[in-house]
C-alpha cells in the first residue's frame, strides 16, 4: 500500500492521487491543484489600449482660449473708464478714457479703445457743455 488513495467526490471510489480523471466515472479530478488559467485572462489586455490617455486632454479644450494680445486689456481700462466716467467724476474718468484709448489705439486696432475713447469725450464734452452752462448762467444771474 504505497500508493497514496483518495477517493473521487462524485462516485466515492479509491483513486490514485495525482490521477487528473476519475477511472470509475471518468469525472475531473482537479480540486486539489487549480488548473493554470492562462487562457482566461485574454479580455484584460483589452483596457490597455492608450485611447483612454487621449481623453483627458478633451476637457482642456473647453477652456476659453487666452486673448491674444495684451493691448486688449488696455482698451478695456478705456471702455471701463469711459463707462464709469459717464456714471461719476466724468472730467477725471473721462480723460482717463481718452488717453488710455489713444495708447490702446497706437498699439493696434481695438473697438474696447475707440468705445473709450468716444465714451471718455463724451464725459468731457458733458463736462465742458455743464462749466459753460454754469459759467453763462452766473454771468446772465
Ligand atoms: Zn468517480
Amino acid at each position: 500500500m504505497s500508493v497514496e488513495k483518495i477517493y473521487c467526490i462524485y462516485c466515492g471510489a479509491t483513486v490514485e492521487k495525482g490521477a487528473t480523471f476519475c477511472p470509475n466515472c471518468g469525472a475531473a479530478l482537479t480540486d486539489a491543484k487549480p488548473a493554470p488559467s492562462a487562457t482566461e485572462p485574454v479580455s484584460q489586455p483589452v483596457s490597455y489600449q492608450q485611447s483612454s490617455y487621449e481623453q483627458p486632454s478633451v476637457t482642456v479644450v473647453t477652456t476659453p482660449p487666452p486673448p491674444a494680445k495684451t493691448d486688449n486689456s488696455l482698451g478695456t481700462v478705456s471702455m471701463v473708464t469711459g463707462i464709469l466716467g459717464l456714471l461719476c467724476m466724468p472730467g477725471i474718468l473721462g480723460i482717463v478714457a481718452i488717453i488710455t484709448g489713444h495708447i490702446a489705439l497706437s498699439r493696434g486696432k481695438n473697438p474696447m479703445a475707440i468705445a473709450g475713447l468716444v465714451l471718455g469725450y463724451i464725459s468731457v464734452a458733458g463736462v465742458i457743455l455743464y462749466l459753460v452752462l454754469v459759467i453763462t448762467l452766473g454771468l446772465w444771474m
